[in-house]
């Protein structure tokens, strides 16, 4: 097998049919693998308009063209789909082994459509896809769903699952393999919406081979020394995401008490080094020298007295400052209980705040939060309110539906203190501090994501993060590096020091593409990715109004943020235009068929044509 499997697997719940089809050569160079390739088909399978939790909603497995091949920190994969708490395309991208797994069956994508009519799980095997009832099997939690599953197919199986929050659609329910979570936008809700509990693989190992092995070896071997001896590296390795908190702290970005301030007294007391001290082992992706994860001991809830891989940052993030706070043990609970359950931490740490701040407003009592006392830092409701998200109960099952649709539900001025952008929970950085990721988790196609351009410079102060002139190129060119690097999948941790020249090397000694020897032609296809994107979103009705920000961060200065203080977003409809010139797209941030024709997509012009928009521009 070359490194491109060449076959996607399509598994129809509705009518318990498989197919296996041949990915198109042509598909492969134009967008790669997993971000770019899913992206790809999405955009072609699904009509716009379609309900995210119908059947005909897809949802698209994928690992990366490097996966499987030894290469350190390109085993993590991807799940592709229109997500239930944006309405726009969404990927959220995770490690555990599953992907590797999908890639020895020979399938570089798995594509599931169509509703089950009864609760199931699929397990695939030699040559074999089997559909199997899960009756038996619903309310169970990741750990031992999973460890069900090896009892009956084998201890080799892995499987991609959902836990309890995801049967009974939370909309921000989470994939598991092993302890790692694809957490983001929904993408279990849309596997519950199809009544299908897990899918599980066990076949023989087969692993891809490069097309010039032996100048693949070489260049592993030079992944390898350029790891060794970088500093982010070792300090990932060391501490993991944990270490960022003390930095996002001195910036003034850590958002306290739902984004009313920049940082919080006592901040050591969740730094990297506190967490490393609880740290029982080191926990990591298939193949990956750097093992940025941790195994710490949980206290409370349904998982006490086992070990969670975590907290990340963001965990520690949306437990603890967010919620006003910086007890380490109780974020380690609370992310245990969220995993038990199977929803993703930030959106509900984000969601909880904004529950917090209306009850510190007197905009909602005990009467509304069924008896809780909302009090900033109050651990024991924060607890009680997980358990009820988790399990759609009272005042968690508004929660569960995200912040969006919980302050549409309120009313009045509740949404201003509702903070996503085009309905997906923002994550651990104050946009107001770091403009260019003001703008990029604006214009980014997924909503309010940390992983859609990371404003490297900015946050490590080779450029000044607080003004707002010359951020469109700078945010526009990362969007394009982070939608490459997710179509290989390169981690965003684990691959400090490569730059594109070794990707392309990499890419070009792997497949042999004469396409991918040209560094700058792979910045194109990342172009191209998030150009597609962009369309399927367009064609779904989304355009600048879209790109927004919650008004607290266009109206109210940042309070108590250190070097931070009193920033605010003062010109986002400037910082958009330059974003779209970068990008060649109208002012309407729509592609322009130029752009599509320069990207070799102007086939999708035709499906776009007919927006007003488009037109008037
Ligand atoms: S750096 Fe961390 S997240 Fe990335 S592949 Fe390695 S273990 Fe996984």
């Amino acid at each position: 097998m070359t490194v491109f499997a060449g076959k996607l697997l399509r598994i129809d719940l509705s009518s318990k049919r498989h197919f296996e089809e041949e990915i198109p050569d042509q598909y492969y160079r134009k967008f790669i693998s997993a971000r770019g390739l899913s992206a790809k088909y999405l955009y072609d399978e699904l009509k716009p308009g379609a309900d995210p939790l119908g059947p005909e909603n897809r949802l698209i497995l994928s690992i990366g063209v490097l996966g499987g091949t030894g290469l350190q920190g390109f085993s993590k994969w991807a799940v592709t789909t229109k997500s239930p708490l944006t309405g726009t395309i969404f990927r959220s991208i995770t490690g555990g082994n599953f992907g590797v797994w999908m890639k020895h069956a020979g399938y570089d994508l798995i594509i599931i459509q169509g509703q089950a009519q009864t609760p199931s799980y699929v397990h695939i095997g030699k040559g074999t896809v089997h559909f199997q009832g899960a009756e038996d099997l619903m309310g169970l939690d990741y750990r031992r769903l999973q460890g069900k599953l090896k009892e009956r197919h084998g201890p080799h199986t892995e499987s991609a699952c959902i836990g309890p929050a995801g049967e009974k659609l939370v909309r921000y329910a989470v994939i598991n393999s092993g302890e790692r979570t694809a957490s983001r936008g929904g993408v279990g809700t849309v596997m519950g919406s199809k009544n299908l509990k897990a899918i599980s693989i066990n076949v023989p190992v087969r692993k891809p081979s490069p097309v010039d092995n032996a100048r693949f070896k070489d260049l592993v071997k030079k992944q390898i020394s350029i790891l060794k001896e970088h500093p982010r590296r070792k300090n990932m390795t060391t501490l993991g995401t944990p270490y960022i908190t003390t930095v996002v702290d001195g910036l003034g970005i850590l958002p306290v008490r739902n984004f009313q301030e920049g940082s919080i007294q006592a901040i050591e007391e969740i730094s990297g080094k506190e967490f490393h001290a609880l740290k029982k082992a080191k926990a990591g992706c298939h193949v990956c020298m750097t093992r940025c994860g941790g195994m710490r001991d949980v206290t409370k809830g349904p998982l006490r007295g086992s070990k969670i891989d975590g907290p990340e940052y963001e965990s520690i993030f949306a437990f603890g400052p967010l919620l006003g706070h910086t007890d380490k043990q109780f974020v380690i609970n609370a992310n245990a209980l969220c995993d038990y359950y199977g929803i993703d931490t930030i959106s509900t740490g984000v969601c909880i705040a904004y529950a917090c701040e209306l009850f510190e407003k007197g905009i909602i009592s005990t009467s509304d939060t069924d008896g809780l006392d909302l009090s900033w830092g109050n651990e024991e409701s924060v607890f009680s309110l997980i358990q009820k998200i988790g399990k759609r109960e009272g005042f968690g099952s508004l929660l569960g539906e995200g912040v969006k649709r919980a302050a549409g539900h309120m009313g009045g001025e509740t949404d201003f203190y509702a903070m996503h952008i085009k309905g997906l929970e923002i994550p651990g950085y104050d946009p107001r501090g770091v403009k260019g990721y003001a703008l990029s988790m604006a214009t980014s196609n997924i909503g309010g994501s940390h992983m859609y351009g990371r404003p490297r410079e900015e946050l490590s102060g080779i450029v000044d993060s607080f003004t707002e002139e010359g951020k469109g190129p700078s945010i526009a060119q990362v969007q394009k590096e982070q939608a490459l690097e997710d179509s290989l999948i390169a981690c965003t941790f684990g691959n400090t020091g490569l730059d594109l020249r070794m990707y392309s090397e990499l890419l070009t000694a792997a497949t042999g593409i004469e396409e991918f020897r040209n560094a700058e032609s792979l910045l194109k296809t990342g172009e191209r990715i998030v150009c597609i994107e962009r369309c399927f979103n367009v064609r779904e009705g989304f355009g600048r109004k879209d790109d927004s920000l919650p008004k607290r961060m266009t109206s109210e200065p940042l309070r108590n943020a250190g070097p931070s203080t009193g920033q605010v977003v003062k010109n986002l409809d400037k910082l958009l235009d330059e974003y779209y010139e970068a990008l060649g797209y109208t002012g309407e941030g729509i592609p322009s068929v130029d752009k599509l024709k320069d990207l070799g997509i102007e086939e999708l012009a035709k499906e776009i044509i007919n927006d007003r928009r488009f037109l008037a521009n």
